[in-house]
């Protein structure tokens, strides 16, 4: 058989940072150690009752087994934009400023496609999801990477960039409430985010699929579609993933300007065939009847943080308290590098963690907790890590 060499924008591809913790993974359960995942991103409990119990009447109606609108439903859409109104108080024109996705991460992925040509660069705030990046070299862009850091309490330093770079950039990736850091932003950074990009003639892509993960009602994260002038430069990309437990639903939605959101359906035309639309009218529902789950959602989540927190705390591993993400991004002791430590602790407690180099050389030196297990393994968990 042959075997086929990869095409070249694969084969340029960073080397999986993760394929080392895959391995002493197997080694650990091969012991038949009890192994606790903190690993990964992706939500435990499972999807609300009220919206399974919609898609499960609208599977049986028969027009929703044909091919679906490809920028989504109207009533999906609509539902969007009623959402961001209630949520954030941002108008949006669901003809015109919203786009349904098959999951924020696939629009994300796309959306280069339409807007960036080869030798184009993309400003990129790392740590960051890896699409961003990826998906920039899939089209000939050229990622420059932005660090966060604990100093700039993880935004980007929009001052630190010279008029060459920006003048340079065709876009700029930002995502709060941040993956891997848990950082949110202040409206002042969105608001001067926004006055960078109309002086230099920068889209914004502004990744919010956490903003419904937070934990004081007094300070909920933003969206850019909330900031004056945000929708002039900025497409928002969001997911109903991590706000309602469906992540294996595959459904998101992009917001914002209309020609942005046009070139991205545009893209999508060529592409799919747009979300099931079963998916779509539980979706809707999930949007229009789900504050109260949501609610009941953050309650958990922070009962997991709190405890994880405090134990980290005694155990004397520094780490912000975050305000919002299920995640906790914390140094690691001194002495080890992110990979070391990550492996040690896995090796030695079975605790699964990430390491934080994996999202971007400025995540070196951290490591990335997931709060996706339930508060008795958290604790066994956190445990077992204050033994180590
Ligand atoms: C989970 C996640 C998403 C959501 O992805 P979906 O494709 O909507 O499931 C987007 N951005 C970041 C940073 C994430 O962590």
């Amino acid at each position: 058989m042959s075997e086929f060499k990869l095409a070249k924008r694969l084969e340029t591809l960073p080397p999986y940072l993760f394929s080392a913790i895959d391995k002493a993974k197997e080694e650990v359960r091969a012991r038949g150690v009890d192994i606790i995942s903190l690993g990964i991103g992706d939500p435990d409990l499972p999807t609300p009752n009220f919206i399974v119990k919609a898609m499960s009447e609208a599977i049986k109606r028969p027009a929703n087994h044909q091919y679906p609108s490809y920028i989504g439903m109207l009533s999906y859409r609509k539902a969007v934009s009623d959402w961001y109104k209630r949520r954030f108080g941002a108008d949006l024109d669901p003809n015109t400023e919203v786009l349904g996705l098959i999951g924020s991460k696939e629009g994300i992925a796309h959306f280069p496609l339409a807007f960036v040509n080869p030798g184009d660069v993309a400003l990129i705030a790392t740590p960051n999801y890896p699409v961003y990046g990826v998906s920039t070299e899939f089209v000939g862009g050229i990622p420059k990477y932005l660090p966060l850091t604990d100093e700039n309490d993880f935004l980007p330093d929009l001052d630190a960039i010279d008029n060459d770079t920006w003048k340079s950039a065709r876009l700029i990736y930002v995502n709060y409430p941040n993956n891997p850091t848990a950082a949110t932003a202040p409206r002042w950074f969105y608001e001067k985010l926004i006055e960078k990009a109309k002086e230099f003639d920068v889209i914004i892509v502004h990744d919010a699929a956490y903003t419904e993960i937070y934990y004081d009602e007094a300070n909920k994260p933003l969206s850019i579609m909330e900031i004056p002038g945000g929708k002039d430069v900025a497409i928002e990309f969001h997911s109903l993933s991590k706000t309602f437990n469906m992540t294996g639903w595959r459904i998101g939605m992009a917001v914002g300007n209309a020609s942005l959101v046009k070139g991205l359906a545009k893209v999508k035309e060529q592409m799919d065939s747009g979300i099931f639309q079963a998916v779509q009218e539980a979706s809707a529902v999930a949007l229009n009847d789900g504050d109260l789950f949501c609610k009941g959602l953050r309650a958990i989540y922070k009962e997991r943080r709190d405890v994880v927190i405090d134990a980290l705390h005694k155990a004397g591993i520094s780490c912000r308290v975050p305000d919002a993400s299920f995640y906790i991004w914390s140094k690691v002791p001194q002495g080890f590098t992110s990979q070391e430590f990550v492996t040690r602790l896995l090796k030695q407690t079975g605790v699964v963690t990430t390491p934080g180099n994996g999202f971007g050389t400025p995540g070196e030196g951290y490591f990335r907790i997931s709060l996706t297990v339930d508060t008795d393994r958290l604790k066994e968990a956190v445990l077992r890590i204050s033994q180590l």
